[in-house]
């Protein structure tokens, strides 16, 4: 690992520690029952090297961040043709769990937001021995290079509690969207939610991303290239919420951002990076994540449209 960027995430780590602003989130019970000062930053190159400072070895669930990889599990299974004919790919500008807007072909607006992305675990399939909570369960493992497992907790509390997206769920059927299951499929997205992670697991995913879709540590391919430019590309445009654009502007970095307070930064080619700390700003972005990507991007000229210069990693 390059002994610059080392010193810096000790730097960035060391200033932003201090800063206590924000909130975590009260989108139901168990998510507020966290340290809220929690921190940790861990990046992994393509080679599969890994730095990682602060609390790296606390679980919290992936909540958002799991939309990018059920997308594209979707795309695995199903191919880019037939899941574009499910969700659109285009920002919306509004929060992610707006109730329900849709294109002028009647799907949901792209695959981050609330409604597609449980249009995509609707497409989830099951195979031979394996039911549709296992396969999900198992590519997200293979992503991390562990086994993950659910939090039963968070999962209960966000379907117990979970009413907008119930609401989503049958606005979707209401428009033959979901099919009559919709209930199971919206049962897989709490679940799918509620998988518990820590900073290393999101960065050897995000990493996984950024090495053309094979895991470094365990050299698996798990994603082809076509479907990774899909994912990355959703990840550049929808990633952040209805702060993307300006993410876009700002950092210029594939990402995905959950309300747990997580943030997966893919930089392609280079590495991925996680960085967890819950208290959010208004928008449901950590507060702490993005100073942090922000510095990072700028410092070694990250942004993806730098054209002007190699990045400095
Ligand atoms: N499980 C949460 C929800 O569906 C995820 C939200 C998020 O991280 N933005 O509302």
């Amino acid at each position: 690992m390059n002994k610059n960027f080392e010193s810096f995430l000790k730097d960035v780590y060391g200033k932003y520690r201090l800063d206590l602003s924000g909130e975590i989130s009260q989108a139901f019970p168990a998510l507020s029952e966290v340290d809220p000062d929690s921190f940790a930053i861990t990046a992994v190159t393509t080679k599969g090297d890994v730095f990682s400072i602060g609390d790296d070895g606390l679980e919290f669930t992936i909540q958002s961040i799991s939309k990018a990889f059920s997308f594209a599990l979707a795309l695995e299974q199903h191919g880019a043709l037939f899941v574009e004919s499910k969700v659109g790919m285009e920002p919306t500008g509004e929060d992610y769990d707006s109730i329900i807007k849709l294109d002028d072909k009647n799907r949901p607006y792209n695959p981050m937001v609330n409604s597609g992305a449980i249009v995509m675990s609707g497409l989830i399939n099951e195979k031979e021995k394996s039911s549709r909570e296992d396969e999900l369960l198992h590519y997200f493992s293979s992503l991390a290079g562990r086994s993950l497992s659910i939090d039963e907790k968070v999962y209960q509390s966000e379907r117990d509690n979970g009413h907008k997206n119930w609401a989503i769920a049958h606005l979707l059927r209401h428009f033959n969207i979901l099919t009559k299951e919709f209930q199971a499929t919206l049962d897989l997205y709490f679940k799918q939610c509620s998988i518990s992670v820590n900073t290393r697991d999101l960065a050897f995913m995000g990493a996984t991303l950024a090495n053309g879709g094979i895991n470094p540590k365990t050299n698996k391919r798990l994603m082809s290239p076509e479907n990774l430019r899909h994912v990355l590309s959703i990840l550049f445009t929808c990633g952040m919420y209805n702060y993307s654009g300006e993410w876009a502007f700002d950092v210029g970095l594939p990402a995905k951002s959950g309300i747990s307070g997580g943030i997966l930064l893919i930089i392609p080619g280079i590495m991925g990076l996680s960085i967890y700390s819950p208290r959010l700003d208004r928008r449901g972005n950590s507060v702490r994540g993005i100073k942090v990507s922000e510095e990072l991007s700028n410092r070694f000229r990250l942004h993806v449209l730098d054209y002007g210069g190699e990045p400095l990693l």
